[in-house]
This record gives C-alpha cells, structure tokens and sequence, in this order.
C-alpha cells in the first residue's frame, strides 16, 4: 500500500473536464504499460494478450464548481459540476484554477450573530452563496486572472486518522484510480487488460461511453466508492456497508435503472473473493450509479459489474475510507484478472 501515491491523488485537482493533473499522476505511475490518451482525455493503458478484453474504469474528475459571474463588488458566483449537498460548500476554502495560476478564496457566509431565528434554521442554496478572494471590486478580481469558466476545486489535505482511517477530498474516484495502477502493476492477466482512466462521470458517463466503444471489451468492470450506512444519521436499512469490512460487489444500482450487473460478472467477483478468502458485501444501491452503466449499453452490450471502496460522506470534502477496504479491493481484482481466460 503506498499512502504517498494515494495522498499526491486525492490532492491532485480534477474537475470534469479538466483531468490533466490526476491523469499525469497515473500516466507515470503506469509508464512501462502501452498508453494512449482519446480524444475526450481518457487514459487507456493496456497490458498482456490473450482472446478476450476486459476494461477497468475508474474516473479521474471530482465534483467541482465553475466561475459563473463577477460582481461589481468582486464577489465571484459560481455554478456546481456534478452533485452537490449545498451545506457542504459553506465556508469552506477553494481554489480557482486561473490561466495565470491558482487563486485562493473562501465561500463565506452570514455570522450567527446577525441571523435572524428563522434564518439559522435554513438551508442555504449556492446560488445565495459567493466566493470571496479579498477584491474590493470587479476590476481586482479579473487582475488577478480570474475570468467566467474557471475551475474551482476544494482547498483540501489529505491526512491519515486513527485505526488505519484516512480522510480528504476527491475519494470518489481517487481511491479507484490507485486501485487501477495498483491492478495493472500487480496482475498477470490471461486476457488482453485494459485499464482506463475516465473523464467527466461526474456529470454523465462521459469517458466511459467513448473509451468503452474504442475498446469494446467482452467483459467491464468500473471501480468506485461507495456511500455507507455505518455513522449516526443513516439507518441500517437505508445502507448496510461498513468500512473495514471488504469492498462491495454491486447487485443494482439506481433501483436497477443504472446498472444491473451481469450475472457472469457479479458471480466471478464473488467466486474469487470467497476463494481467496477476501471480506466482501453485497450491494443494492437505490442512488447513484457508475461508469458500468454507460460502459455495459456500447454497442451490442458489455457484460458488466462494479466494485466499490466503502466511503462515508461522499461528494463533501471531508470524505473518509479505511486503507484495509483499499488494498482488499486490489486483491479481488488481481484475483479476477488472472483468473479470467
Ligand atoms: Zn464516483
């Protein structure tokens, strides 16, 4: 397990359509590997021969907000990029990735000093909310290189908790991207392995539906995170993965109108782990879906599956994970890889 490489990732800055820094880290990690980069940005590294292709997918771009508008004042509004709780984004420092280089700013917010009783208990859309960088007016912001359609990003570390817990920004997908270098690096495949790197599933499949028509494998599988059901808030019922107890293999995502993994794949995910004796959980996911979904309608279909790193707080910059989770879902996907013929 190397913390460094999942650190330099999850602090690396990717929005949709913007994967550049990320897409950098796992070029070189994967350097020996053949590469070739699509015309939309994905990265697809391919390893071993053999009469059947299968394609890993995991997406580089993090959820992120784009420059909309500049006051007279030096306010600067701003749209979302993928989904949003709008809570999250109160008072929290982020970053504007300028032609001239990074600006620092902060999304501020009224002080409870001057909320009226009724205001407090609100919840604060992020079309009321704006972004801060110390402009007394409209002129300071644009000297300072911010123009209409910069990238914003969180300005967040990653750091290690106790009990093997880390935490950061961009889990989703970062974890799944150092599981695919990790699988290339690791597994001796029997079948001509592609792993890609996907642009833009944040804000529609995009990625995976070119890379997977380039590619057009006999088998995928898309590597994410997952949400958990496992801190106060969340019934049992609503979700019952836990961190620190193996990655999930997904039945259905979106009440099945995502993805319903191909019996094929789901029962050689699960084949696997109980062979090599790895902890898994099943999933029924009811909310959001994967790059498996685009991936398995190319074409004339792609029997298809997802495996996911539990994650508690996903979409909010303070996401948290278990390293176990990480290095049990590279095992049961070098197990597949080499297992498949
Ligand atoms: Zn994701």
């Amino acid at each position: 397990m190397n913390v460094k490489v999942i650190k330099r990732l999850c602090e690396a800055h990717a929005t949709p359509g913007c994967e550049d820094e990320v897409r950098d880290i796992i070029a070189s990690e994967l350097g020996e590997y053949e590469q070739s980069i699509d015309k939309l940005g994905n990265l697809i590294v391919r390893k071993g021969e053999g009469k059947k292709k299968l394609m890993l997918a995991s997406h580089m771009d993090e959820i992120g907000l784009m420059v909309k508008h500049i006051d007279k004042q030096g306010f600067i509004r701003f749209t979302t990029l993928g989904g949003f709780f709008d809570q999250t984004l109160l008072n929290q420092r982020v970053i504007i990735h300028t032609k001239k280089g990074r600006v620092y700013g902060v999304i501020g917010s009224k002080p409870p000093h001057l909320m009226k009783e009724e205001e407090r208990k609100k919840v604060v859309e992020y079309k009321d909310m704006f972004i801060d960088i110390g402009a007394g007016k409209k002129e300071d912001v644009e000297k300072a290189g911010v123009r209409i359609g910069d990238y914003i990003t969180f300005d967040r570390d990653f750091e290690e908790l106790i009990n093997g817990f880390i935490t950061g920004k961009a889990f989703d997908d970062r974890l799944g991207c150092y599981v695919l270098i990790e699988v290339l690096k690791k597994a001796t495949p029997k079948v001509e392995l592609y792993g890609v790197a996907t642009v833009q599933e944040e804000v529609g499949l995009k990625g995976a539906r070119t890379s997977a028509f380039k590619i057009y494998p006999d088998y995928a599988i898309a590597i994410d995170v997952t949400t958990t059901g496992d801190y106060p808030g969340v019934r049992e019922e609503e979700s019952n993965v836990k961190l620190g107890k193996g990655p999930t293999i997904s039945i259905v995502d979106a009440k099945g109108r995502g993805l319903i993994s191909h019996p094929k794949v789901r029962e050689l995910l699960i084949e696997t782990a109980e062979e090599l004796n790895i902890p898994y959980q099943l999933e029924v996911g009811e909310g959001g879906t994967t790059d498996a979904t685009a991936i398995h309608l190319t074409k004339e279909g792609v029997p298809s599956g997802v495996v996911s790193i539990p994650t508690r707080y996903i979409h909010s910059p303070v996401e948290v994970a278990k390293l176990e989770d990480i290095e049990n879902t590279i095992k049961l996907l070098v197990g597949v890889v080499e297992k498949l013929e």
